[in-house]
C-alpha cells in the first residue's frame, strides 16, 4: 500500500513516500519559498538528487505538483493507488494521545491549539487542506509531536502555579518531538530485545528535548507549554528563571513578543557564543579559541547532563541512552562531552565507535554500566506506519 507522509510548515512541504508495510521509501522531497518569489522543489529518487524552480503560489500548488511527480516517475499510476496521507501536526494539546483520521472536528481542535504553535499549526492545516483538495479519496490521518508526551503523571506535566490555570488556560507541560523519542525508544528496544525497558532518549537537534521512558510510555519530558523549555538550544534558551521576563521587560522595554522574539531566537548557543546557532560554528569557533563558543558549549552540555541525570534517578536506573536529531547524531565533541559527563554513573565512552555519524552506533564499551546508542531519528516512518493501520 502507498502511503504519503507529510510534513507541512508556512512556506514549505516536505513528503516522503512509502511502500508499506514494508516501510520501503518510493521518493522524498521538499517544497521550499511556497508563497514567495523564487520558490523550487527537490526530490530524491533512487539516491539522485533533483532541484527545479517552478511557481509556487500555495500548498494544493505544490501537492498538485507531487502528485504529478509521483505519477511521471511511476511511484503510483493513479491518484487512487495513494491510500493514505499522514499529517505531522506539532501540537494537539491535551485533546490527542493518539494518530487519528482527520475530520473537520480534528481541523477544528488543531485550529484551537494554534495559539500554542503559531508557527506550525496553521501550516499543517493549510497542507491538510491541499492533500483533501488534491487527493480526495486518500485516508488523511494527523500524527501529532505532543502524543507520547500525554501519559506523563500529573506531578510531572503541571507547573507549580495557580491550579486553575492549568483548567483555564491549559497552562502544562505538553512536550515536543514525540515522534521522534517514541522512534527511537522502539528501535532500541527491538536491539535490547525486550520491552520493559527505561530509556532516556536524548533529540538533540537545532531544537532539543530529552524523555525519560518507562515500558515504552514518556513519563517525563524536557520540553514545556512551548518548544522553548529544558535543553539549552540553537537560539532558544530553553530553562530559565521565569522572572527575568518581567524583570527585563521593565528594564529594556521590549514588548511581550520582542522578549518572545529573544527567548526563541537570539538565546541559546547563539545568544552566549554571539556567533551561531549551530552547533558546527560552535565547534569551528572553539578550535579557533574563541572564549565565548567555549561557554556556550559547556552550558550546554552542562544542561544535558544535568537531565539525563535526573531522569535517570526519576526512572530509578537506564537500561540505554539514545542520543538522535541532527547534534545527537552528527556531533562527536558534544556525544564525548556528554558521555563523559556521566563516568559517576559507570557509563564509559568507546572513543573509536564514538568517531562516527549519521548512523546506527552503540558508542559505550563492553563495561560501560549503561550503553548509549546513537539512532537516527525517522518520524516520517512513524507517521507512515500510524497511518497505514489507520487505512487498513
Ligand atoms: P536538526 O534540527 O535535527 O535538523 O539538527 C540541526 C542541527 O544539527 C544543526 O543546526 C547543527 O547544529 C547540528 N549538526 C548537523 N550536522 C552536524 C555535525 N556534523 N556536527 C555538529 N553538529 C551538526
Amino acid at each position: 500500500m502507498k502511503i504519503l507522509s507529510v510534513n507541512a510548515g508556512s512556506s514549505s512541504l516536505k513528503f516522503q513516500a512509502f511502500e508499506m508495510p514494508e516501510e520501503k521509501v518510493l521518493i522524498s522531497g521538499v517544497f521550499e519559498r511556497i508563497g514567495l518569489d523564487s520558490s523550487f522543489y527537490t526530490i530524491k529518487l533512487n539516491g539522485e538528487k533533483i532541484q527545479k524552480e517552478v511557481d509556487l503560489p500555495n500548498h494544493k500548488e505544490a501537492f498538485e505538483i507531487l502528485v504529478e511527480e509521483l505519477i511521471s516517475n511511476k511511484i503510483v499510476e493513479s491518484l487512487e493507488e495513494i491510500k493514505g496521507i499522514g499529517h505531522r501536526i506539532v501540537q494537539g494539546g491535551s485533546y490527542f494521545d493518539k494518530t487519528e483520521v482527520v475530520t473537520e472536528d480534528v481541523i477544528a481542535k488543531i485550529d484551537e491549539l494554534s495559539a500554542l504553535a503559531p508557527l506550525h499549526n496553521p501550516a499543517a492545516i493549510v497542507g491538510i487542506r491541499a492533500a483533501q483538495a488534491v487527493v480526495p479519496n486518500a485516508v488523511q490521518t494527523v500524527v501529532f509531536d505532543t502524543a507520547f508526551h500525554q501519559t506523563m503523571p500529573e506531578e510531572n506535566y503541571l507547573y507549580a502555579l495557580p491550579y486553575e490555570w492549568c483548567k483555564d488556560y491549559k497552562i502544562r507541560r505538553y512536550g515536543a518531538h514525540g515522534t521522534s523519542h517514541k522512534y527511537v525508544a522502539l528501535r532500541v528496544d527491538e536491539i535490547l530485545g525486550k520491552t520493559n525497558t527505561k530509556l532516556i532518549t536524548c533529540h538533540i537537534g537545532n531544537g532539543a528535548s530529552i524523555s525519560a521512558v518507562k515500558d515504552e510510555k514518556c513519563v517525563n519530558t524536557s520540553m514545556g507549554l512551548t518548544p522553548n523549555a529544558g535543553l539549552i538550544m540553537g537560539s532558544r534558551c530553553g530553562d530559565i528563571d521565569a522572572t527575568i521576563v518581567p524583570y527585563m521587560i521593565e528594564k529594556t522595554g521590549l514588548s511581550p513578543r520582542e522578549m518572545d522574539t529573544v527567548l526563541n531566537k537570539k538565546s541559546g548557543l547563539l545568544g552566549i557564543s554571539g556567533v551561531s546557532s549551530d552547533s558546527r560554528d560552535i565547534e569551528d569557533g572553539i578550535k579557533a579559541g574563541n572564549e565565548r563558543c567555549i561557554l556556550a558549549q559547556k552550558m550546554y552540555v552542562r544542561r544535558i547532563i544535568d537531565y539525563i541525570v535526573k531522569y535517570y534517578f526519576e526512572l530509578g536506573g537506564a537500561d540505554a541512552i539514545v542520543f538522535t536529531a541532527g547534534v545527537g547524531e552528527n556531533s562527536i565533541a558534544t556525544r564525548k562531552a556528554v558521555v563523559e559527563g556521566l563516568k559517576l554513573l559507570g557509563v564509559e565512552l568507546d572513543e573509536e565507535a564514538n568517531n562516527s555519524r549519521g548512523k546506527e552506533t552503540l558508542i559505550t564499551t563492553k563495561n560501560s554500566k549503561i550503553p548509549v546508542y546513537v539512532i537516527p531519528t525517522n518520524e516520517e516512518v512513524m507517521i507512515a506506519r500510524d497511518t497505514y493501520l489507520l487505512t487498513k
